[in-house]
């Protein structure tokens, strides 16, 4: 079939609209017709070369849209169905059959080959192959070959165009707060970086009792939105040491819970100092500082740190929960959102870039 599709043709580039051809799909893949597609961090860090993938590649990994058609094995989702796009799994391995696909074995190769994992490419443009399957969607286009695990079927009554960011930011945050950290009602929270995946991290801290929600950033605006959002406490960090202000002005002795979302070595190092005994970091969403330095006497009081991919999501199970609770007034994510034509994605990525725009959707042309 004919599709139409943002492409990288080459690193640091702006994205090229262009028509490429798509090969019907395998026996446990999806075709779906893409109604908007959310733009995330890690579409740029493979723009950026800190994600090293086969160029030209069509990116997009938080599709939504409508099932086209179904491969011949494909059976738990029909034409016609609203789905959203996750990240694929293998549903094989270890951590697959232990219910955290975010650490399958082939997350790599599935999501970031640009082609099945038996070599073959199913988007050509004349005999060129090119580039896709990153995060098996490829979803900044108006059709986007799915496999039959990355799909998540959601109600018809949910607004469609604003799902897509389920699949991947809102879901990273919103999951290391709900999965990860499990706040007990009446806990506390620090959130450092208040972006989409922060403030989907403030807002779930919120929906599961928190009583004191810390929000960090250093920008006012992004702070006083996580304060709409739910923070009851924040923080420019810019001339504080806000594991001190913490500590003197907030909550004696510091928060149960921290969350970073910048992956920065200073940072990082501060939501570590901000936990009380006992606390729990959770490094979210980001590449992390390759080599990180802490002074280690802050773990004998039984502090812990973890690296957590994708809010360690079965998005099957947790993408309606998120959807459940939005319905209910308890996940706003939509006062997070700005929504873009797909011939203006570079718009889009340049007020991502600015900070102008927190969380921006693409949307499809629907012919
Ligand atoms: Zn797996
Ligand atoms: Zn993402």
């Amino acid at each position: 079939m004919r599709i139409t599709a943002a492409v990288l043709e080459h690193a640091h580039a702006p994205f090229e609209i262009k028509d490429f051809t798509l090969d019907d799909p395998n026996a446990n893949e999806v075709i779906v017709k893409i109604v908007a597609t959310g733009l995330c961090h890690t579409d740029l860090a493979v723009r950026d070369e800190h994600i090293p993938i086969g160029m030209p590649i069509i990116l997009g990994h938080e599709g939504a849209g409508i099932v086209e058609t179904v491969g011949s094995s494909v059976t738990h989702v029909k034409p016609g169905d609203h789905v959203v796009l996750a990240p694929a799994s293998c549903g094989t391995c270890a951590f697959c059959l232990d219910g955290h696909p975010s650490y399958c074995e082939n997350f790599m190769s599935l999501n970031f080959l640009g082609h099945r994992l038996d070599g073959s490419y199913a988007y050509h443009a004349g005999k060129k192959q090119i580039g896709g399957f990153f995060f098996y969607q490829s979803s900044f286009a108006t059709y986007a070959l799915a496999h039959e695990r990355n799909i998540v079927k959601v109600p018809k009554d949910a607004p469609l165009e604003l799902l897509g960011p389920l699949g991947c930011g809102l879901q990273t945050g919103a999951g290391s707060v709900i999965n990860v950290l499990r706040p007990r009602a009446g806990e506390s929270i620090a959130v450092f970086g208040v972006g989409p995946v922060g403030l989907a991290a403030i807002m779930a801290a919120k929906a599961s009792g928190c009583t004191t929600i810390i929000a960090v950033d250093v920008f006012d605006n992004r702070l006083k939105l996580a304060e709409e959002l739910g923070a009851t406490h924040s923080i420019n960090s810019k001339t504080t040491v806000v594991s001190e202000v913490i500590n003197s002005e907030i909550l004696h002795g510091g928060v149960h819970y921290s969350i970073d979302t910048t992956g920065r070595n200073d940072v990082i190092n501060q939501a570590v100092a901000s936990l009380r005994f006992m606390g729990h970091c959770a490094v979210v969403g980001v590449i992390p500082t390759p080599k990180l330095e802490i002074d280690t006497a802050v773990f004998t009081m039984g502090r812990g740190l973890s690296y957590v991919i994708e809010g360690d999501s079965v998005p099957q199970v947790f993408i309606p929960q998120l959807i459940s609770l939005y319905k209910n007034g308890l996940f706003p994510f939509d006062k997070l959102v700005k929504f873009y034509d797909l011939e203006d994605i570079n718009e889009a990525v340049a007020d991502t870039e600015k900070g102008v725009t927190l969380k921006a959707i693409v949307r499809m042309p629907q012919k």
